[in-house]
């Protein structure tokens, strides 16, 4: 494994799958998985960080929130490296302590099971936990990085960012949006709005030089800021059009077509299955014509 001359660090991305999403971040004594993909083919992924790290420990899983493709996987590095620590949110932990929650996790990774012809793995969702809560300007030791926390609500009550001012890179969340083409950045906005453009225009004013994006992997230099722009105008204009095409009269399904139009690209397939796409649109659209 070589680290970055530049930065000391590196980030491998080691999903199992599309839509999967775990990248490992790798400094010179530590390392920390970055969301840890869906629970069916978890075992996969902790194949795919043992290849990176050798005979080096995994000391850390940070979930960016509780979503079922970003932390179901958690639970499964703690057979190959039983010491990891698991940190989140205080928020995500309580969700992870709710049968009804891990209920939906099940049925969604099921679903996306299913799509991509897997029919047998073992269900251990009901072992997930937090090791370590943490919530805003916690900081955690990765050796010769500190990342610290960034409390980021708006995609989820449960969002938490990373971020490392030594080396300026932002490990966002969903919060922050998802790509979904060149320049078009789909808003993922379930729970808030207002909260979600504050994110963005948070993010807007720090120095930032590389930027850990969900669903894709690292950007870098202009393209971080181009990004966070890409995103805020995308955010604002479907507030716009939502809003315009319901006073306009336009029923629920039309307004979910209209998101779709929009945002359900090749690339936003690759990464989210149609139900789970739906399911966030159902969120979005009331959201969007309340706030
Ligand atoms: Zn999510």
């Amino acid at each position: 494994m070589t680290l970055d001359v530049a930065t000391n660090y590196c980030v491998h991305n080691v999903g199992a799958m599309p839509g999967s999403d775990a990248f490992l971040l790798v400094t010179a004594e530590m390392s920390a998985l970055i969301d840890s993909g869906f629970s069916f083919c978890a075992e996969t992924m902790v194949d795919n960080i043992a290849e990176v790290l050798g005979e080096r420990p995994l000391d850390y899983v940070l979930l960016t929130h509780s979503h079922y493709d970003h932390a179901s996987g958690s639970i499964y590095c703690k057979s190959r490296w039983p010491d990891v620590c698991i940190v989140a949110s205080d928020y995500t932990a309580k969700i992870f302590a709710k049968e009804s929650a891990r209920a939906v996790m099940r049925e969604l990774n099921a679903g996306a099971a299913r799509l991509s012809g897997c029919s047998e793995w073992v269900d251990r969702l009901d072992e997930l936990r937090v090791d370590r809560c943490v919530g805003e300007g916690d900081e955690l030791s990765l050796g010769d990085m500190t990342l610290r926390v960034l409390a980021a609500p708006g995609h989820t009550r449960c969002c938490i960012m990373f971020y490392d001012p030594a080396s300026a890179l932002l490990i966002s969340c969903e919060t922050l949006g998802v790509l979904a083409g060149p320049g078009l950045v789909m808003p993922c906005c379930l729970v808030g709005y207002q909260q979600s453009l504050d994110a963005l225009d948070r993010a807007m004013a720090m120095p930032i030089r590389r930027l850990l994006l969900p669903h894709h992997g690292v950007i870098e230099g202009d393209d971080c800021q181009d990004f966070l722009r890409a995103s805020r105008y995308w955010l604002v204009e479907t507030h716009r059009r939502v809003r315009e095409a319901h006073a306009a009269g336009q029923s629920d399904a039309e307004l979910r077509q209209l998101l779709r139009d929009l945002f359900y690209t090749d690339i936003a397939q690759l990464v989210q299955p149609e139900q789970a796409f739906d399911l966030n649109a159902s969120y979005t659209i009331p959201l969007l014509l309340k706030e």
